[in-house]
């Protein structure tokens, strides 16, 4: 019987089945509802996650939402806003760039000119002179110091090229 009771503790089956049935019963009695707690715990754990995460995303779109007029309001002012520097910066541009504008062949004399700012505030022509498109001399007597060509009944009159100077600046046609 003890022989018989030995063979059976040392077959090595019996010790195979037999640990894994007690292992089961062990698990079952002892592990398995700490395992199950776990997994349900993970499991609610990643729920809660899922449903916070989804309750944020929820209260992010609801601000950007009532943000949103906010922001289109905004960044068309912004563009608007930046239009406007835009065409004023052309604006002044464009006023200034007629300072450059300080020389014109008018008929068969080359005049040029200064500009000041008169008591209105506004840039006007002054010191007019009279040059020989040809040497670009300074006409003195109706003659040219260099070629000696003679102006005589050549020039405009002082009114006629203020009005013709003026003109080129109002239509931007400021070539020479
Ligand atoms: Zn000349």
């Amino acid at each position: 019987m003890t022989t018989k009771k030995h063979k059976l503790l040392s077959n090595p089956w019996f010790i195979g089945t037999g640990s894994s049935i007690l292992g089961v019963i062990i698990l079952e009695y002892f592990g398995l509802t700490k395992i199950l707690s776990s997994i349900w715990s993970v499991i609610k754990w990643i729920a809660n996650l899922i449903a916070d995460s989804f309750h944020i995303k929820v209260q992010v779109s609801l601000w950007f939402l009532i943000l949103l007029p906010f922001l289109v309001v905004g960044l068309i002012v912004l563009i608007l806003w930046l239009m406007s520097i835009k065409k004023k910066e052309k604006e002044v541009a464009k006023e200034s760039s007629f300072l450059d504008y300080k020389e014109h062949q008018f008929g068969d004399v080359l005049y040029r000119w200064d500009y000041v700012l008169n008591y209105t505030g506004k840039m006007v022509v002054d010191n007019l002179t009279h040059y020989c498109p040809k040497c670009k001399c300074m006409i003195v007597d109706d003659n040219c110091p260099v070629c000696h060509e003679n102006f005589y009944n050549k020039f405009k009159s002082h009114d006629e090229i203020i009005a013709l100077i003026t003109h080129h600046i109002e239509t931007n046609n400021l070539n020479k």
